[in-house]
């Protein structure tokens, strides 16, 4: 699953999962958040890093928002399990990305993979 990941004080950096029912935007016009499909608004190319927002609930029952941009986006490696940074641009207009279900491979893990496939 990717996430974003940010700082709500000096000690706890936090993570919010980006899953279909917690992304939105803020409606231009009346400010009211209007929920988002974030993986049609990146198939259609009109993701613009900032407008759309991860939120979720903290245990106090507070609620917390973190814009999505470019440079705060992560995943882990599904084969070593590093954090990796993702720049959700990079996948604009790619039919095949699913922002809510695709997995990501570090560049090591990448490599690795095609050097096997190589030996076949
Ligand atoms: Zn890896």
């Amino acid at each position: 699953m990717f996430h974003v990941t940010a700082k709500l004080d000096k000690s706890t950096p936090i993570r919010i999962g980006i899953t279909p029912g917690n992304v939105f935007t803020h409606c231009c016009r009346s400010g009211e958040e209007v929920p988002v499909n974030l993986a049609a608004v990146l198939q259609n190319k009109h993701f613009t890093p900032g407008r759309f927002y991860a939120g979720t609930t903290l245990e106090d029952g507070s609620t917390v928002q973190i814009p999505i941009t470019d440079r705060n986006v992560r995943n882990f490696c599904i084969a070593c399990g590093k954090e990796i940074e993702v720049d959700l641009s990079d996948f604009e207009g790619d039919e095949d990305f699913d922002v809510y279900t695709d997995e990501v491979l570090c560049d090591e893990c990448a490599e690795e993979l095609e050097e096997d496939d190589d030996d076949e």
